[in-house]
């Protein structure tokens, strides 16, 4: 099979590395890629956003398989125009990918199906949301613009004035451009989050391990947050109770409800929970592999993904096992010092050669590519360091053994990665 992976980050580098795996797999393509997917796949220079020429250049090169990685493609449509060209794809159409390409549908949705989440009302015009918040909100308060905001798009708001200034800057300001038309106003919950993935075929889902991941930028969660600093499977807090309730409250209802709506959803749905203390909630809902989620949980899957999503595409999800190690493992970023605000690019890299022949350690590349023959900087978060373990400490103090066998000028880590380990 040829296979062709759209995306460039560490997520697509965990997608690439899985895919290589495969029997059944002879060639791999990625539009556009990194310097690490290099040394798996053939890289394209043809941009995730650009759904024609990569359907032209799928049928062109014949690819019997084509994974949309990234969220962006996905809420665009790239899906519905692979399609209509009779090519084969794995991920939601666009009617679907609206589950995490709007937050204002997904929470109208659980609504609807009486899936558990924070209660909330949707706002379309500022002046109304800013006389709920003046009359009827409790605080703290969180406010959510609708659409796509690279995760950013979510603010806590501890008092009436952050909350004002909050509304200005989605609403007004459109600091996330149109995914601020319409604004969630949430009620604030507390608890820990944990990640779970899982392969749906339209009807069946199959859930993968858990996760957990660490937004902010530093260590003892301060500071913005970010794309994602680290990541660790399974989480010790997610307990056989919590999958209980959720495979009965949550993960079939959410697929039950999209195939009701006329929006069967078929692909990877990312299920962001919080356990709070009266049950699990629903956070979020991704269209796709979460960037690092999907760079702990790769490495501990069994299954061959190929098979897996062919599955999906077929509507024979219900035939597979989806099985995992009994391991764990935590993946640690490497980013430049200053994201995610201002940082340094195109700064050299050494010490990749000390992964070579290292099972269970991975470098997954996000931010990096090739200048004059030498791996440079390319991002905010440049790799992903995961190591596998017997059990999660041991992949912790794995990870970060590797994170010292790569060096560039100005290399920046959490070092509080999976701490939450020695708390369960
Ligand atoms: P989201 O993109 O909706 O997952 O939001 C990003 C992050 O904001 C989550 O991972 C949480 O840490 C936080 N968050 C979102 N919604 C809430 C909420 N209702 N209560 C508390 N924290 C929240």
């Amino acid at each position: 099979m040829k296979v062709l992976i759209v995306g460039s980050g560490g997520r697509e580098h965990a997608i690439a590395w899985s895919v290589s795996k495969s029997p059944k797999v002879d060639k791999i393509y990625c539009a556009p890629g990194n310097a690490g997917i290099a040394e798996l796949a053939e890289c394209v220079d043809i941009g995730a956003m650009e759904f024609d020429r990569l359907a032209d250049f799928a049928q062109e090169k014949g690819i019997d398989l084509t994974i949309i990685g990234m969220d962006d493609p996905l809420v665009g449509g790239i899906v519905d125009v692979f399609e209509a060209k009779g090519l084969r794809v794995f991920g939601p159409r666009k009617n679907a990918a609206v589950l995490e390409g709007s937050k204002a549908f997904s929470k109208d949705l659980m609504k609807k199906y009486n899936i558990p989440t924070a209660a909330y009302e949707n706002f379309d015009d500022p002046k109304k949301a800013l006389e709920y918040l003046r009359t009827e909100a409790k605080f703290p308060i969180v406010l959510k613009a609708d659409g796509l905001a690279l995760g950013k798009g979510v603010l806590i708001c501890n008092n009436l004035q952050e909350a004002e200034d909050g509304v200005k800057e989605i609403m007004e300001d459109k600091k996330f451009g149109t995914a601020g038309n319409t604004m969630v106003i949430e009620e604030f919950m507390t608890g820990r989050e944990v990640s779970v993935l899982s392969f749906v075929d339209g009807s069946t889902i199959r859930t993968m391990t858990s996760a957990q991941d660490h937004k902010r930028a530093q260590d003892g969660d301060q500071g913005l947050n970010t794309g994602g600093m680290g990541t660790f499977s399974p989480s010790p807090f997610y307990t056989d109770e919590v999958d209980e309730f959720c495979r009965k409250y949550v993960y079939q209802p959410t697929v039950d409800a999209m195939a009701a709506e006329g929006r069967p959803f078929k692909g990877i749905i990312f299920f962001g929970l919080m356990l709070t203390a009266d049950g699990p909630k629903v956070l979020e809902y991704n269209a796709r592999f979460g960037d690092p989620e999907a760079q702990v949980v790769l490495p501990r899957m069994k299954n061959d993904i190929v098979e897996v999503m062919e599955a999906c595409i077929d509507g024979k999800l219900d035939q597979v096992d989806l099985q995992f190690e009994d391991n764990a493992a935590v993946c640690v970023v490497l980013a430049s010092d200053g994201y995610p605000v201002k940082y340094e690019k195109e700064v050299p890299m050494y010490g990749f050669e000390n992964f070579k022949d290292k099972e269970g350690y991975y470098c997954f590349h996000a931010g990096t590519k090739q200048k004059d023959g030498q791996i440079v900087t390319n991002g905010g978060r440049v790799l992903g360091i995961t190591a596998t373990g017997k059990d999660l400490k041991e992949a912790r103090k794995n990870a970060y053994a590797a994170t010292e066998w790569i060096s560039f000028a100005n290399k920046y880590m959490r070092h509080d990665i999976g701490k939450a380990i020695d708390e369960a």
